[in-house]
Formats: structure tokens, sequence, C-alpha cells
């Protein structure tokens, strides 16, 4: 029996076709090559990737400033160890500090956006000695033990629930229209802020270490906050002494327009975790920007989150390459023409009765449907992965997209298309 195997391609082995290793029906396309905003599978059929992969490939595929900085810096050292210092990765440590807002400034690297998130994490809960990181419900946070019991999903409860109960991290609800019976953006930023504040007391505020979110809720549904949440909720933190930790794993490095998504809500985080755009997906790199006291607190206890290959210098290169493109165009590119696809979104709600809504910000959007006889979601919007309706219209219409060659992403609960496309996307391809 063919076993499933890593591989690029199918049919590449021998003339033997080899099974995708993660989608054993052979159902998923297999990609094999890109060039800025369009990826080709191994037919040769060209897609515009409007999900940049997994919201991470920011800069667009093949970008030669980023394979030239990673080349060089293998040919000088692939390799250093993260207990020494390295020069490439030392830059990108200081580069990080000068972007990340106010004092944040000291940076342990990590490998993947769900150990960034279980770092934050446990420096929340050493530095204020108290066990629990509050989280929204819905939201994804990563898939590992620590990092699984922050994830608010329903739909991965299958792979973490076991152990997520053990882990303190309790939940509360997100800033969405169907979690509160709100009459305006400003009532529903009162009422879901209120709620932060009432779950943090009922937790009991001294064992709460920090409440985590994404300033754009992402793979929840491409949602910011409603104006003035952000401010209520740093005051909310600052009164109960506990820390904001703003995940930006998907909204940072120009996804909304800003460095990171929180910049555009004028509030300072306490931590803010990273990962995806910051090599634009060129290599592995994640991390944690944290608070100048944060670091003194983290030093006076000796604490250390050491990893072989946190902060690895070829993706260290790729990083700063990848701000460099940034700072030099890419996110003024995004202001630019994040109000095209802003309009030509609404176009569409404006002319098909199945687009509920419209929402987002910069190159993070999502187009949220309902059922035009009864104006309800094709899912609950509260659905649990069980819930999910087995013919849901919205997979159908992601995958009549991807027939006519462009590329979206889905949400969880499955009610929205997403829609993330690489920065350098250009205004004739939107
Ligand atoms: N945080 C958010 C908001 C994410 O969307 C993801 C992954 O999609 C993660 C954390 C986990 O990152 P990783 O997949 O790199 O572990």
């Amino acid at each position: 029996m063919q076993e499933n195997v890593p591989h690029a391609g199918r049919g590449e082995a021998g003339g033997e076709t080899i099974p995708h290793w993660h989608d054993p029906e052979g159902e998923a396309m297999t990609i094999v090559e890109g060039e800025d905003a369009t990826v080709y599978d191994d037919e040769g059929a060209a897609y515009l990737d409007f999900v940049s992969q997994l919201y991470c490939t920011n800069a667009g595929h093949s970008n030669e400033a980023i394979t030239d900085a990673m080349t060089a810096q293998m040919e000088r050292i692939p390799y250093v160890s993260s207990a020494k210092g390295n020069d490439v990765r030392d830059a990108l440590a200081a580069d990080l500090a000068e972007i990340a807002p106010g004092s944040l400034s000291e940076v342990y690297f990590s490998i993947s956006g769900s150990e960034a998130n279980e770092s934050a994490a446990q420096i929340a809960r050493t530095v204020q000695d108290a066990p629990k990181v509050l989280t929204r419900w819905q939201s994804y946070h990563g898939g590992t033990a620590g990092a699984g019991a922050l994830t608010g999903d329903p739909s991965t409860r299958s792979t973490v629930g076991r152990y997520a109960a053990t882990t303190g991290s309790g939940k509360f609800l997100p800033p969405l229209p169907t979690a509160f019976d709100a009459d305006s953006p400003a009532d529903l930023a009162k009422q879901a802020a209120d709620h932060v504040e009432f779950v943090i007391r009922n937790e009991g505020a001294d064992s709460v270490a920090a409440i985590m979110m994404e300033p754009v809720g992402g793979s929840s549904g491409g949602y910011p906050a409603p104006p003035g949440y952000f401010d209520r909720l740093r005051a909310i933190c600052d009164e109960y002494d506990v820390l904001l930790i703003a995940d930006e794993v998907i909204t940072g490095f120009g996804r909304c327009g800003d460095w990171f998504g929180i910049d555009t809500e004028d509030v300072e985080p306490d931590m803010i975790t990273f990962a995806k755009g910051v090599t634009s997906a060129y290599a592995p790199l994640a991390g944690v920007i944290a608070d100048d006291w944060i670091g003194e607190a983290v030093r006076e206890e000796g604490y250390d989150l050491g990893q072989t290959f946190a902060g690895h210098p070829v993706a260290c290169a790729a990083g700063r390459a990848a701000i460099e493109e940034y700072e030099s165009h890419l996110i003024d590119d995004v202001r630019e023409l994040a109000p095209v696809l802003e309009s030509r979104l609404t176009e569409l709600a404006d002319a098909h009765d199945a687009v509920e809504t419209v929402r987002g910000r910069g190159f993070l959007w999502s187009v949220v449907f309902a059922d035009p006889e009864t104006g309800e979601p094709f899912v609950h919007p509260w659905a649990a992965d069980a819930d999910e309706a087995e013919e849901n219209p919205v997979a159908a219409v992601r995958e009549a997209a991807a027939e006519k060659g462009v590329l979206f992403g889905s949400g969880r609960p499955d009610v929205q298309i997403l829609i993330s496309p690489p920065l350098c996307t250009t205004r004739e391809e939107i």
C-alpha cells in the first residue's frame, strides 16, 4: 500500500501518484509554484491567491529581495545557537522593537504562532503570578497544548478539548453583533467590554494574568472591533491589573494597513505575538514583543524560553528583508488599495441577496452570507463543527471561485469567505 508521504506534487515519483500527505482523498489542489499574488498548480493552472495561502505570504510569492537575503545568510552561516548572539537575529529584534507600539521592545523569538502565544501566556503567568489567560470564544490561537487551550474555536475541541480545561484559560464572548443584542456599534462596544469585565470579576481578578485577542478577528470571521471597544478594554485591564495581549499572528505586518492591527485602535497592549507575515512565510519564525518592564521582570525570574530553532538566522534574514519590503512600499500600497477592495466587495454585497455583510480592514475582509429567503445564516453563528450544515452553500462559493481561478479562505463557523490577498496585489487583480 502506498503510504502518505510529504511530497511537492502528485505523479512525480517514478510516474506514481503520491497522495497529498494531509489529504489522502486527494481533494486539495497541489500548488507547485508562485509569483507575486499568483500561484500555479501541478497542471499549470493559475490562481489569484486571495488568501495568501494561510494569511501569511504578505509580500507575495517569490519575492527576490527576500530570497536573496536568505541565500546570502545561508552562505555566511545558516545556523547559530539560540543561546549565542547573532548579528542578523539581534538586528531583527531591534527592527521589531522599532516598529512595535510604545514601550514594547523586549523580543522573545519562537518558531510558530502557537509557540509565541504559549510564550506570551507563560510570560504573563510568570510576571503576574496568576494562572489564567482569558480569550474569546471562536478565536484561534494555535494547536499546541497551551495555545490550543487558549483557542476558543469549538471545531478544534476534538483535538485540544481534553486537556484545554486543565491549563487555566477561561473564555469570553467576542464583540460580534450575533453575540449581543446591541442597537449601535457604540452599544456593542460597551456591552462586549462590560462582559469582559464581568468575566474577569467572576473568574477572580487576582487569578487572571492576561486577556488575549486578535485586534481584527482572523479565522473567526474577519471582523474589526466596534469603535471604543479596545479603549474600554485597556481601561478595564488597568483597573484590574490584567495584561492585554494582542495576537497579531494574522493582523501584523501590513495585513490591516499598519504595522500591527492594534495600531489602528490607538491602544498600547502589554505584549504582541507575531508569526506568519514577519518573514512573509518564507521561513518559520514567530515571537513575542513585550513591554520593557515585562522584560525586566522576566530577567529577574530567570525564565528561559529558549528553543533550538527560535530566531533561526535564515528566517531572521527573511524577516529583515520582508520588513524592508513592507516599509519601502507595501504598507503604503495597502492603504491606497484597501478602499478599492472594500468598494468592490461592497458592490458585490449590494448585487447579491445572499450577501449579508461585508466587513474587514486593510487587506483582511470577510463576506458573510445568509439565506436570502429567511435572512438566517446557512450554519448557526454559534455552530460547533458537528452542527455545521452538510451542504453549506458558502463552501460552494469558495469552490466556484477556485474554479474561476481565485482562492479564498474559510472562517469558523463557516458563514463567510475570507479575503486576504498578498500586500503586493495590484488594482487590476482586485
Ligand atoms: N494565532 C492566530 C490568530 C492564528 O491565526 C494562528 C494560525 O493560523 C495561530 C495563532 C497559530 O500559528 P501557527 O499556525 O504558526 O502555530
